[in-house]
């Protein structure tokens, strides 16, 4: 434990425990609103966690479609909340720096096209897979990168099971909490109840062993690579400066680090 530790804790929705269907991670359709709040109290069980290891400071990222989700009254009153979108290239990890100690992922899912994952993606629908330097990479990993630019480790990764799986594969040494599993598009759930509890049980254990944990990093330059589902956005990708089209429906670029593979993705994806 260091005398000041600022925990960065990034929430999406999909991954939180009992969500199903997406009607349910969108605004204005039908039990959003029960779903939202499960959302915030998943966060806050988070940040419970974080105070519990010691933490100085945390930091809570809606970032979930609209960045709007996580109800500010309900949530952890210790914790500061960012939401909605900058416009920046640090997206899920707006406002992360080097000063953090820590991040943390919570409600987080799998990457497009995994068998047995709920709700899952790659940052838009229109994304078939994203790779850098030939990993293929779930949105965990692609934050992961954004955090380990700072130099700041990702300690704990929660969502459903096949999301852990490939958490623990790419991060390697990472504590991960699945709330629920997948049977194709059906879903396996733990109590709400018992997610949070688990939650900020892990997310304490994890920062009290915070020396464990390394930065992710790929290496820089690196080669990234945004296939598409349809021929259309590797076209108008392929215009971006330096790319190449691999294939009907990948562009890639050699990025001469993170960053730059950032804006690549940022201004093509
Ligand atoms: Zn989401």
């Amino acid at each position: 434990m260091t005398d000041n530790m600022k925990v960065y804790i990034s929430v999406d929705m999909e991954g939180i425990c009992g969500v199903t269907k997406w009607h349910e991670t969108n605004r204005g359709e039908a039990d959003y609103e029960y779903f939202r709040a499960l959302m915030t109290r998943e966060a806050s069980a988070a940040v419970e966690g974080a105070l519990a290891a010691g933490a100085s400071e945390v930091v809570v990222r809606d970032a979930h479609d609209s960045g709007c989700n996580i109800l500010p009254d309900e949530l952890h009153p210790e914790a500061r909340l960012i939401r909605n979108w900058s416009g920046g290239l640090l997206s899920m990890m707006e406002g992360l720096d080097a000063t953090y100690s820590a991040a943390v992922f919570i409600g987080y899912h799998a990457k497009a096209n995994t068998r047995n994952a709920i709700l899952k993606h790659t940052m838009s629908l229109s994304i078939a897979d994203l790779r850098v330097n030939g990993v293929s990479l779930p949105e965990a990993g692609w934050n992961a990168l954004i955090a380990g630019m700072f130099q700041v480790p990702v300690v704990f990764v929660s969502g459903d099971e096949a999301l852990c799986q490939q958490a623990s594969t790419l991060l390697g040494h990472v504590d991960t909490l699945a709330v629920k599993a997948a049977i194709g598009a059906a879903s396996v759930n733990r109590s709400p109840a018992w997610a949070r509890e688990n939650i900020s049980l892990g997310v304490k254990k994890a920062l009290l062993s915070l020396g464990d944990f390394k930065p992710f990093d790929l290496g820089s330059p690196c080669e990234v690579e945004i296939e598409f589902r349809e021929e259309e956005g590797a076209e108008r990708g392929s215009w971006y400066p330096g790319a190449r089209r691999l294939n009907n429906t990948t562009v890639t670029l050699t990025a001469i680090n993170f960053m730059d593979a950032l804006r690549f993705y940022h201004f093509v994806g």
